[in-house]
């Protein structure tokens, strides 16, 4: 019968290649070790017959297997380099800032021994008007004119008749030059003859550093050529 035999070699076919899959499945399971330890035991157990869907499916997953493990080992490889890019990136920024800060700190030591420098000792304030004695030594104008207004007062208690430019006569008729008062450095304390002298230089500092911060002179002293009139006789 054609159609008898058609069938029976039909069905012949589908278990030939039915059964070629399933030694191709079994030949697989014992060359992987992996897939063997995995297998639930209670599987083996159960020898229901195996389903041509299950077959396509496992073999599909054997295909790929070779090439999974690879994926994350070049993934990691690849972080791993971002990561060492990374450190290395954060290493020279942490260099720089610690340059910066290096420098910043000299610039604050710098402006700090500066802003010292133009402060008056006996004041505090910036000095606006400096003088400069013999010592060396320099402040206001206006703390001297105070410094020596005292020195002026305390030296007249003990001579009356004592003028900065005239020489009295004593008792006798006799002109009798008076000592000159003494004048000292109010830090040093070291003597002052002559008139002090204007710092032009410590001036013009204090001028510069104050217009940075926009900083203007809080007023105008006493014209300095008369003041020191008073203290100190013409030369
Ligand atoms: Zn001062
Ligand atoms: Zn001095």
């Amino acid at each position: 019968m054609p159609s008898n035999t058609r069938s029976k070699a039909t069905g012949q076919n589908s278990d030939v290649t039915l059964l070629t899959d399933i030694l191709a499945i079994k030949r697989t399971a014992r060359n992987d070790p992996k897939r063997t330890a995995c297998e639930n035991p209670a599987r083996k157990e159960n020898h229901r017959p195996v389903n041509s869907a299950e077959i396509i499916e496992i073999s599909s997953d054997e295909d790929e297997e070779p090439v999974a493990p690879k994926r994350p080992a070049v993934a990691a490889s690849s972080k791993l380099r971002n990561l060492q890019d990374k450190i290395m990136q954060l290493e020279k920024e942490n260099e720089r800032i610690k340059k910066e800060n290096e420098e910043m700190r000299k610039q604050q030591a710098v402006a700090a021994d500066l802003e010292e420098q133009i402060t008056c000792e006996v004041c505090s304030a910036k000095l606006w008007s400096p003088f400069i004695l013999t010592c060396g030594h320099t402040f206001c104008q206006q703390d001297l004119e105070n410094w020596f207004s005292t020195a002026l007062r305390q030296h007249r208690n003990v001579y009356p008749h004592y003028n900065v430019n005239t020489i009295p006569v004593n008792v006798y008729g006799i002109f009798q030059q008076l000592p000159l008062p003494p004048y000292t450095c109010p830090k040093c304390r070291q003597s002052v003859r002559s008139k002090p002298i204007q710092n032009f230089a410590v001036k013009g500092l204090v001028r510069a550093v104050a217009g940075q911060s926009g900083e203007t002179s809080p007023k105008k002293p006493a014209d300095a050529t008369n003041v020191w009139g008073q203290f100190f006789p013409a030369q």
